[in-house]
């Protein structure tokens, strides 16, 4: 079949452009910013993860040998985008008293299983930033003659040493307005590290020693050395969540046009994917209490309804999570289900893809992939009587394959997860934990204790003091 022309928004240039790969022999060349393993991922970074696998499923589909890469950043992250203050990975290894190798190793495998969960192709490679510090070094010594300084806090990058710097943020400073960056010595609030060092007499669980003293990198520097490790330079595609379009992605910029000498991005596309917001705003790490997949799982939600939910926005439309959206989503699942399954009693024999629906699944999704477009396409095609359920199913198979929803793997019982606190609602146990709260205040322990007995009793654990700030968790 003839594949429509691959349409891809660039946010470099803030337009659609058409897709060809940079060096047809070597087919799709796709980076994605991964997880930061300090914490669970919520459902908003998983959005990020879907948008990626739905790239990655087009190009595949579309016949592009496909060459993708997801770093693991267990190292080097603070806790804001600034250059200074506290790593996230030794602030939760401190937190929950386990080594920091622990944490990373915990939230790796959680992270793991959730991209499983939903569906998620896994790249060709999980580059995790630890395995590649030397080479982090490496990079950095190349670059930091021409492009960077020392000052007692580590070596930082003078962003005026490379062209048009932050262009892809927009133009507009935002970066460094967006910076409150207590680091002193530093040349302009842009300027970013490539190496920290320890602060002296500070025994950090992950250091390593570099031509600039004890430390660890700089978080954008992993990106850069990664991506060019394993993809070369430039590649096609590196994609991310769009906070990164503002400091992270600008800044792995400039360091790979330090490390090339030349004006290039490092990558010919560079996509974002919009938030996933509740009413609250952003879903983020740092606010606490988000959600994660395994929470909507405990609800009784099947993973793939998330998918679904996500899908059904374009990926650069903010996506609001309520819900009312999810049990929407969940609704539509199972309709989708019910009529796959009821065409699966009627089918005979092997049944041939039409064309014409194949062509209407690949215009939408080759306009910028246009999934909320391909829905209703499929929903058509489950209903359209002309056609016999064989060649229905054959069709479908084409749709899983870009949509990633499984509809021909999944029946009726997989779609009835159980809610882990079945003898609980949600609002119950809020209420239950408001009044034990009151108790508390009043030094009523007796009482506070009583109802947490009594929330055990069913199935609920109250997690007092939770540094990950969970409030209870069901343990049925
Ligand atoms: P992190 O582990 O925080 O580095 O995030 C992993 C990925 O999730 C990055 O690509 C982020 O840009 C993305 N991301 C973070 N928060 C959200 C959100 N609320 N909605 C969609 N993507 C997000
Ligand atoms: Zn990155």
């Amino acid at each position: 079949m003839q594949h429509s022309p691959l349409t891809l928004y660039n946010s470099l240039s803030r337009s659609l452009e058409p897709f060809q790969p940079l060096d047809p022999e070597k087919g799709a060349r796709v980076y994605t910013c991964g997880p930061t393993v300090y914490n669970y991922q919520h459902i908003g970074n998983m959005r990020a993860f879907i948008f990626a696998d739905t790239l990655g499923r087009v190009l595949r589909w579309k016949g592009y040998a496909l060459s993708h890469v997801i770093n693991i950043t267990d190292v080097g992250h603070l806790t804001s985008d600034a250059d200074a203050g506290e790593d996230k990975m030794e602030r939760a290894a401190a937190a929950q008293a386990r080594s920091i190798w622990e944490i990373a190793a915990h939230y790796t495998e959680a992270f793991k299983r959730d991209v499983e969960r939903l569906n998620i192709t896994p790249p060709m490679l999980w580059s995790v930033a630890t395995d590649h510090i030397g080479e982090m070094i490496a990079f950095a010594k190349k670059i930091a003659p021409e492009h960077c300084y020392e000052i007692e806090s580590g070596l930082y990058f003078d962003h005026t040493t490379v062209p048009d710097y932050g262009k892809l943020a927009g133009g507009q400073d935002d970066a460094g307005e967006n910076r409150i960056d207590p680091v002193s010595g530093k040349r302009h609030p842009q300027d970013f590290a490539i190496w920290r060092k320890s602060p002296p007499g500070e025994q950090r669980q992950m250091e390593w020693d570099s031509p600039w003293g004890k430390g660890a990198p700089g978080w954008h520097l992993e990106c850069s050395v990664m991506s060019i490790k394993y993809l070369g330079a430039p590649f096609d595609i590196h994609t991310g969540g769009i906070d990164h379009r503002e400091i992270h992605h600008p800044n792995e910029i400039a360091q790979n046009q330090a490390w090339c000498g030349c004006s290039d991005s490092g990558a010919h596309f560079w996509m974002h994917n919009n938030f996933l917001v509740d009413r609250t705003g952003k879903m983020s790490k740092s606010k606490g209490g988000f959600t994660t997949l395994q929470v909507l799982i405990d609800a009784g939600v099947h993973p793939l309804a998330y998918r679904l939910m996500c899908i059904s926005a374009h990926y650069r439309s903010e996506l609001e999570f309520s819900p009312e959206n999810l049990a929407a989503a969940l609704t539509r699942l199972k309709r989708l289900v019910m009529t796959v399954t009821a065409l699966k009693a009627r089918a005979e024999g092997e049944g041939t893809a039409p064309a014409p629906w194949i062509k209407r699944l690949d215009e939408a999704v080759s306009d910028d992939l246009n999934t909320p477009r391909a829905l209703p396409v499929l929903d058509e095609l489950l209903a359209e009587k002309s056609l016999s359920p064989a060649d229905r199913l054959a069709a479908l198979a084409e749709f899983d394959a870009v949509l990633g929803l499984d509809l021909l793997g999944l029946d009726r019982n997989d779609l009835r997860v159980r809610p882990a606190s079945a003898a609980l609602t949600a609002e119950d146990i809020e209420a239950r934990l408001a009044e034990r709260k009151e108790a508390r205040a009043a030094k009523d322990f007796a009482r506070s204790d009583a109802i947490r007995d009594e929330l055990a009793a069913s199935g609920v654990e109250v997690m007092d003091g939770d540094p990950l700030g969970w409030d209870w968790r069901p343990t049925l």
